[in-house]
């Protein structure tokens, strides 16, 4: 078999990159968000898998569940994740 035509070296990829300049003087947006109430984490009920946001403060205690009034624990891990 005849050895095919040497391909034109391929054009080395330019990648496309955002001109510095434009970026320096663009303004970053604000990096905070909108104010929250506060830290929260949020309990799933074991039995009817109900999901409540609580407090971080509220860890390591429990209260009930609104729809199945099953006993939720907030393990004290949930703050650490
Ligand atoms: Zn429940």
């Amino acid at each position: 078999m005849r050895p095919a035509a040497p391909a034109a070296p391929a054009e080395p990829a330019v990648p496309t990159v955002p001109s510095l300049g434009a970026a320096a003087g663009a303004k970053a947006p604000p990096a905070a968000p909108a104010a929250q109430p506060g830290p929260t984490l949020t309990v799933i009920c074991p039995d009817c898998q109900t999901r409540y946001k609580v407090p971080v403060s509220s860890v390591a205690k429990r209260f009930r569940c609104k729809k199945c009034q099953a006993i939720l624990e907030i393990p004290p891990e949930a703050a650490n994740p």
